[in-house]
Formats: structure tokens, C-alpha cells, sequence
């Protein structure tokens, strides 16, 4: 420690948790009263999976967050990013609107997920502002185009850059928020806006068996949305985009759910990682060669014992990692395995798919699958309590068309 440096403060309960996402808040949310400090740069876990209804107006974008302080009620948090690390010393370095800080471990938890390179004039969806400005633009442009109809071809066509479960779920609610804000604008009445998922490979919802994707591209299809796949968004441009078969559609929105990527903090923090970026471990959550650190989630490459391959980055699998994690950590030690328990989609209009226990269901029991299950999923009543009357509400009322 040089002499301008912050003093040392310790782990509660020696853990140290850095990310507060999915992986990070339920590793310390599982060790309970023995305490951890989670380092993360808000003071909330985001509920990922219902981040497209929050975008789409259909759930106040609040709801999809849970407070870290209340779902790890032993935990301590430092609201902050970690910045460097001494593996020697056992002191992980924070960056913080309050100062700098040092913490040191006896155990760290590297728990910091996953990044969307987002291109320039590209809309990402991976925070609760990217949902709120998404829906803010889409009803901007329906309002421009009302301005101005002859410029209403562009204005109404939307781009999605993806098509697994981020950008089909996204496409699928802002439609059906669009559509209803439509009503209003009969100077609109004969314009067809212009829904489009792009993906380069061969099918949509690659995550899920082939006869529920090919279920949910004639559903999007019935509803005019252009499925094209096997071709990839070689350029955006700030009215435009190129197709890699050299198409080119004018549009001024281009939602972007692909390029997902480890956070290279893992380099920035002198971790060692794998050929696509993430921190190799073994079956116990190990960081080979560093004592006491354990990664988990998107940022980690985590071998599964059940499956024989690494897992998938899903919030399903870093729930699991996370509760096996903090099982280790109480000393009740054994290797990760976990066999999914299914996949699921929300495709808007009361359509959904999921697979559960191998059992395929589509339509309207497929979308109530979905919505019970994130319902359950959601931590604490009072939050699952919120979210149903924000869908009570979007059921009973059309949905709020005001761009703020
Ligand atoms: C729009 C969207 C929809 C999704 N839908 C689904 C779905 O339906 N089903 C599904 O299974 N999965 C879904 N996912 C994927 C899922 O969100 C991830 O797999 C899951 O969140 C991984 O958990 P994690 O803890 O590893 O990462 P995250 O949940 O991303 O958490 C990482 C945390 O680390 C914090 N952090 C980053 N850098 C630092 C730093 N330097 N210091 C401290 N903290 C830092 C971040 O702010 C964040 O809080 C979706 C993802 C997105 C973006």
C-alpha cells in the first residue's frame, strides 16, 4: 500500500462480490447471514427477462429492478465499479462517485456479466434507461411521421439487429405498442410501418427446439414482421442499414441485441480468460491458479456436470451457478450440475412459447407459461405484486403513448 492510498476496509463476512447482477446478488443473497460485499454501480438487480415489456410500455420500467439492500438484507454494498485487483494482497480496488476505495477478501466472487457492443446509431437493451429511451424513440417517430407523412416509410420501419430471445421478445411488444398508438394518427392510416428481425444465423430463437421457433416466425409472420435470417447487419448508418446480401433499408431505428460479449473488465482486472474472453473455471467455480477467487455467470466460461459443456449465458443458469456457489461457500461443497429446466418466449398479444420439463407449448398457454414463471421468479411479493397490476392495467387501458 503506498501512502496515498485508501486504507484497506474488509469484506463483510471476508466475501467480496463484484457485479450485482443475476450470478452476483443471489451468491449473496444464498450466504446470508454470514454476510458478503457486493460491489456494483447501482443498488438494484435488473430483471432482465422483462426488460422488453418495460421498453414496450407494458410494465413500469421500475418493476423489472429489485433492491440489492432489501434482496440481501445481510450483504453490504458499495455503489461503485471494480477497477484493479491484487491477487497477492487480496484487495480488489473500487472506483466510486465518493472516492476510491480498497477491499480486501479472504474469497472473491467475480460476478460482472456480459457487454452488448452497440454500434453507432444503434439502440441497445440492456439497462432500464436503454428501455425507457427505446420506447421514447419509437413513439418519437410515430409523432414525426404525423408531422411529416412523406417521410413516414422511414420513420415506420424498425430494425432489430438479433433475433433470439432479446430482440423477438422486444419486436413483439414494441409492435403491439406501436399498433395501438397508430390509432390515434389517422393521417398514418395507409402507411404499413415496417417490423424487420435480422439475424445471420439460419433460424430464429436459436435457444429454442426448431418446431417452437418455426411456431413463433409464422406468428410474427402473420403479423407482417419480416423474418430474415441467414444474413447479417453489415452496416448502420444514421438513416440506413446495409445487409450483408447488399440490401439496404432506410430506417432511423435499429434496435441491437447481438454482440453480446464477456465484460472485458476481466482483462482490465488481469484475469485469466479464454479464447472468446470469458474467465475459465472448474466444476467448483475456481479461477485456476489464483487462491480464493471464483467467477460465475456471463463473464465465466463454467463447465456444467450435467450437461458435459459449458452453460449458456441465461439468468436460468447464473440463478443456478450462484445458489451452487454460495452452497460451496457455506462449506456444503460439490461440483455444479443443472439440466434446464426449459426455455420460454413472449411474442406480445397474449402469444408465447415455452418448453418446460420437455413439454412444448405454444400460443396463449405458451405466453401464460412465460408470465408464471417470471411471476415466480421475481424476487419478493410486493414486486410480483407490482408487475401484475402493471399488466392488469396494459390489459384493461391501451398503453400510455406519450414520449417523455
Ligand atoms: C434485454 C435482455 C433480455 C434477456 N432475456 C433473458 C431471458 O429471457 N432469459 C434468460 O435466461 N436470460 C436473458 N437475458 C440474459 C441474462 O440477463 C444474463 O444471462 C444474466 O443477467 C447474467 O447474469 P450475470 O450476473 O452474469 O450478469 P448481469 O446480470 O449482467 O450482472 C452483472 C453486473 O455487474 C455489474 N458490473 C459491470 N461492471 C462492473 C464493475 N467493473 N464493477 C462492479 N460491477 C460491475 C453490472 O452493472 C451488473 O449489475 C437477457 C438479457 C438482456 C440484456
Amino acid at each position: 500500500m503506498t501512502p496515498s492510498s485508501p486504507a484497506i476496509r474488509p469484506a463483510r463476512g471476508g466475501t467480496l462480490v463484484l457485479g450485482g447482477g443475476f450470478a452476483g446478488a443471489y451468491v449473496a443473497r444464498g450466504l446470508g447471514a454470514r454476510g458478503a460485499t457486493i460491489v456494483n454501480p447501482a443498488n438494484f438487480m435488473l430483471y432482465t427477462p422483462l426488460l422488453p415489456e418495460a421498453a414496450a410500455g407494458s410494465i413500469e420500467p421500475r418493476h423489472v429492478t429489485v433492491p440489492l439492500r432489501t434482496m440481501c438484507p445481510h450483504a453490504d454494498l458499495l455503489l461503485g465499479s471494480a477497477v484493479a485487483l491484487d491477487t497477492d494482497a487480496k484487495v480488489a480496488h473500487v472506483s466510486s462517485e465518493a472516492g476510491s476505495f480498497a477491499v480486501g477478501y479472504e474469497r472473491l466472487v467475480i460476478a460482472l456479466g456480459a457487454v452488448t457492443h452497440t454500434p453507432e446509431h444503434a439502440l441497445p437493451l440492456k439497462t432500464v434507461s436503454d428501455a425507457i429511451r427505446l420506447r421514447n424513440h419509437v413513439m418519437r417517430q410515430i409523432e414525426l411521421a404525423d408531422a411529416d407523412p412523406s417521410q413516414a416509410e422511414r420513420r415506420l420501419t424498425f430494425v432489430f439487429a438479433g433475433a433470439g430471445f432479446a430482440g423477438v421478445e422486444t419486436l413483439a411488444e414494441l409492435q403491439d405498442l406501436a399498433e395501438g398508438a397508430l390509432r390515434h394518427h389517422p393521417r398514418l392510416k395507409d402507411v404499413r410501418p415496417r417490423w424487420i428481425a435480422v439475424d445471420s444465423s439460419s433460424r430464429i430463437l436459436g435457444q429454442v427446439p426448431e418446431s417452437l421457433a418455426r411456431f413463433a416466425a409464422r406468428t410474427l409472420a402473420r403479423r407482417g414482421v419480416e423474418v430474415i435470417t441467414g444474413t447479417a447487419l453489415s452496416a448502420v448508418q444514421p438513416r440506413a442499414v446495409l445487409l450483408s446480401d447488399g440490401r439496404r433499408i432506410e430506417t432511423e431505428t435499429v434496435v441491437w441485441t447481438v454482440g453480446v460479449a464477456a465484460n472485458p473488465a476481466a482483462a482490465r482486472l488481469g484475469l485469466p480468460l479464454d479464447e472468446r474472453g470469458r474467465v475459465p473455471v472448474d466444476e467448483l467455480f475456481r479461477v485456476d491458479g489464483l487462491d480464493g477467487v471464483f467467477a460465475l455467470g456471463d463473464i465465466a466460461a463454467v463447465p456444467n456436470a450435467a450437461t458435459g459443456a459449458v452453460d449458456p449465458p441465461t439468468c436460468q443458469h447464473a440463478l443456478r451457478q450462484a445458489k451452487r456457489l454460495s452452497k460451496n461457500l457455506r462449506g456444503r461443497i460439490k461440483p455444479y450440475a443443472f439440466k434446464s429446466l426449459g426455455s420460454m418466449a413472449t411474442l406480445g398479444r397474449r402469444h408465447g412459447i415455452a418448453v418446460v420439463f420437455g413439454v412444448r407449448l405454444r400460443g396463449v398457454l405458451g405466453w401464460g407459461v412465460a408470465r408464471g414463471y417470471h411471476l415466480a421468479a421475481l424476487p419478493f411479493t410486493s414486486r410480483r405484486l407490482r408487475v401484475m397490476a402493471d399488466w392488469t392495467h396494459a390489459a384493461v387501458f391501451r398503453r400510455d403513448p406519450v414520449a417523455t
